[in-house]
């Protein structure tokens, strides 16, 4: 099947999550993905936009961030043909890890990765559900970079374009299926 074009992504994309008020702490507005994944053709037609850019990118590596980004990564590399590296929080790879802190929109957090999970100059895509203030993208940015990674793109379901989270990408491509 064709993958969609941007418009209809986005506009699928939008019809297939929800806002949930004041979750996980007054004031933000966290948007659900979930019935987007419950939906086979709607996901399905997210992870072709996906494995699409990343082919297009020439990326050898998808890598996702914890946890959501799993979701999207694993399937989108498996269809686009490359592997997948996980960016995980802190305490739970059992190799020597690499280790970034950043802020959070709520609260603060780190990222690690297996130090050797790739290979100095290998072109990574990565992957999460939502571009926010732009802090965990920017850590897992440093973080495979720190490891020799060569980032040719970065792509996100949902950008929340207020919180001016691209600022901290600058000079990153992005790819946002729905920007609001
Ligand atoms: P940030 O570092 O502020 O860009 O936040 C991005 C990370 O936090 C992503 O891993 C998202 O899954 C999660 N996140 C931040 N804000 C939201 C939100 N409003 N709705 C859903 N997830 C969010």
């Amino acid at each position: 099947m064709a993958v969609l074009p941007a418009a209809q992504i986005g506009d699928l994309v939008a019809a297939h999550c929800r806002d949930i008020a004041d979750f996980p702490t007054p004031g933000v507005v966290f948007k659900d993905i979930t019935p987007l994944l419950a939906d086979a053709t709607a996901f399905a037609r997210v992870i072709d936009y996906l494995a699409d850019a990343t082919a297009r990118s020439g990326a050898e590596l998808v890598v996702g961030i914890e946890a959501r980004g799993f979701i999207l990564a694993a399937p989108a590399a498996l269809q686009a043909g490359v592997g997948f590296v996980p960016l995980r929080k802190p305490g739970k790879l059992p190799g020597v890890t690499l280790r970034e802190s950043y802020a959070l929109e709520y609260g603060e957090a780190a990222l690690e990765m297996h130090e050797d999970a790739i290979r100095p100059g290998t072109r990574v895509m990565i992957m999460d559900d939502v571009l926010a203030t732009g802090g965990t993208a920017a850590a897992g940015a440093d973080l495979l970079e720190r490891a020799g990674g060569q980032i040719v793109g970065m792509a996100f379901l949902i950008e929340l374009g207020f919180l001016g989270g691209r600022t901290k990408l600058a000079g990153r491509d992005l790819t946002c299926l729905l920007s609001i």
